[in-house]
């Protein structure tokens, strides 16, 4: 395939806050192991707001917890994808199915880039907005993401959307490692720079609240919500368990609830929670060789059930581990699909 223009970010890419600095467009894998631009697949979706849903396949990301891990963790665990599609064939199905009597009884006004995480493929997703607002202008747009790009991406990604949705995993760099295998600073700095710049575009935040993982970085996190505005929405989501975390015990309502509450302490007026609460599970035992690596229970929590995946770097680094290119938490296989 000849390789278009608008893909040469790829040629060197910087698009994440790894900035790996490889040329995709030569077969070159970074962290994220996607080389060339892959749609997961898309379907009118009923969440808020409402939407046509292009998930985008692989992520920078490697959360314990992925709820779209056959998704995200593209290429290497052997789900099949939709593939590369040209922009403009993507941007006219989306139009269509905006135009759609489905989309109308549901509300579905805009597309909603997710994945995955959508910062992987920027440019192809730029190159889709623009061939969809060439035929409709006022063509919405969301975009879903973990907020692990660079200050340029994130410029990029203001420029186009009309409504973002940003994960928060944790305050605390360790259980943000632990968690994702990446740190927490730049998407901290990323989650203010919208807040600061372009208040009318954040949707909401959403966080995964995991028990006795990330239970204690809901404090840290409302403050530092609160204290860039208090009227921000956040929204806590109940953890399922899923992916490597496919036996560790769901949130309860009565923790969500504390969530709301603790968030309104500081003062957050726009607060919520929604899933479904009181899976069972249990909470594996701290594995020793990874006890000194990690400070905090939550951290350690998670580090174990990463080092049980097969991770094998503490505290995780994705960018810096020697094993990137061969991650076996990417290729892990939770024995129920959930
Ligand atoms: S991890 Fe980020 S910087 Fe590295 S290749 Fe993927 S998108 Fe590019
Ligand atoms: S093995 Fe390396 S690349 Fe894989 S999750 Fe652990 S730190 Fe990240």
């Amino acid at each position: 395939m000849k390789k278009p223009d608008y893909l040469k970010d790829l040629l060197k890419c910087e698009l994440c806050e790894h900035r790996c600095g490889v040329n995709r467009l030569a077969g070159e894998a970074g962290v994220c192991r996607v080389t060339l631009p892959t749609v997961a697949s898309a379907a009118l979706h009923q969440a808020p707001p409402e939407s046509y849903t292009v998930f985008m396949a692989g992520c920078n990301y490697k959360c314990l917890n992925c709820q779209n891990w056959t998704i995200s963790q593209y290429p290497d665990n052997g789900y099949e994808q939709r593939g590369y599609e040209e922009p403009d064939k993507l941007a006219a199905e989306c139009v269509n199915q905006l135009n759609s009597a489905s989309a109308d009884l549901m509300g579905a006004d805009r597309i909603f880039f997710s994945g995955g995480e959508p910062t992987v493929h920027l440019p192809y997703i730029e190159a889709v907005v623009a061939a969809a607002r060439k035929i409709k202008p006022d063509t919405k747009i969301n975009y879903d993401t973990n907020g692990y790009m660079t200050e340029q991406s994130l410029k990029r990604v203001l420029s186009f959307t009309t409504s973002i949705t940003y994960d928060l995993k944790a305050y605390h760099d360790e259980v943000h490692r632990a968690l994702t295998g990446v740190p927490s600073r730049p998407v901290l700095r990323n989650a203010e720079y919208i807040a600061r710049n372009a208040f009318d575009k954040l949707w909401e935040y959403r966080i995964v609240v995991i028990p006795q993982i990330n239970e204690n970085e809901i404090r840290p996190l409302a403050e530092f919500i609160a204290d860039i505005d208090p009227l921000l929405r956040v929204c806590f989501l109940a953890f399922r368990p899923n992916f490597a975390l496919e036996n560790h015990k769901g949130a309860g309502r009565g923790l969500m609830r504390r969530c709301v509450e603790i968030a309104k302490e500081y003062g957050l007026m726009n607060a919520y929670w929604s899933g479904f609460t009181g899976l069972t599970g249990k909470v594996i035992k701290t594995a020793g060789e990874i006890r000194e690596s990690y400070l905090s229970e939550g951290a350690q929590i998670a580090g174990s059930y990463a080092y049980y995946a097969g991770c094998q770097t503490h505290p995780r680094d994705c960018s810096t581990c020697s094993t990137n290119q061969a991650c076996m938490v990417k290729r892990y296989i939770p024995s129920k699909i959930t």
